[in-house]
């Protein structure tokens, strides 16, 4: 085989290779977003694909459904290459500041001092691997200005107070930081992992977060999902 003809081949099966890399990284998302264009369109028309707050999925889940909506997005779905989606997002199909947000599971709530859109509940003892602490992280609270949808009861610097499961945390916004690119209105779930020193990790970074599915009792990981709706069984 002559050298030219060998580094075609190479060319060929390297390209090959990303193809198949980008097609197995994005092609549940994309089914997921086409399925979310439709959400946002006529919510009216598909009530049996949203999820219901305060709703227990399965009898051995300890998490309740923090919002009302269509679970658009999962846990490690990839939106941008080398990006990992750390949480869930449910799209209420409403405007901002509507659909409310509710403690999943009880804890101790925080709200650092710049925290617009975000809280985060601190759950002493994980009810799936007791012995360990974990953080239940909820954002997008607030419109794409950033005035804030949280409830006024846990202004910006709360610290470590008290909330039982079902207590409104505050109403889905579209916040994202940039006033000029706001996110379609939404709750992001995530579940954190601590530091060992009690405090919570950068939750920006997938591997510092749980996958929510056996929470939540929903099979809620990408790699593992059909790319069906994913619903709540009666
Ligand atoms: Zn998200």
């Amino acid at each position: 085989m002559s050298k030219r003809l060998l580094f075609v081949f190479i060319v060929i099966g390297a390209l090959a290779g990303l193809g198949y890399y980008l097609y197995r990284s994005f092609r549940p998302s994309i089914g997921r977003t086409s399925n979310l264009m439709e959400w946002f369109r006529n919510p009216q028309a598909h009530p049996d694909w949203a999820l219901q707050a305060s709703v227990r999925c399965a009898p051995e889940a300890p998490f309740i459904i923090p919002t009302d909506g269509f679970i658009g997005y999962l846990w490690d779905d990839t939106f941008k290459i080398g990006h990992r989606h750390q949480g869930i997002d449910i799209f209420g199909g409403t405007g901002v500041g509507v659909t409310p947000v509710v403690a999943a599971y009880p804890g101790y709530l925080t709200r650092l001092p710049d925290w617009k859109s975000s809280v985060i509940v601190r759950v002493p003892e994980d009810p799936l691997q007791p012995g360990r602490q974990i953080w239940l992280y909820y954002t997008h609270m607030a419109d794409e200005d950033g005035s804030s949808y949280i409830s006024e009861k846990f202004p910006s610097g709360t610290f470590d107070k008290y909330v039982a499961a079902g207590t409104l945390l505050g109403y889905q916004g579209d916040y994202s930081g940039d006033p000029n690119n706001p996110v379609g209105v939404h709750l992001h779930f995530s579940i954190v992992l601590d530091n060992g020193d009690g405090h919570f990790r950068n939750e920006q970074e997938i591997r510092n977060t749980l996958d929510p599915s056996p929470y939540l009792g929903l099979p809620l990981n990408a790699r593992r999902s059909d790319g069906g709706v994913v619903v709540c069984e009666k």
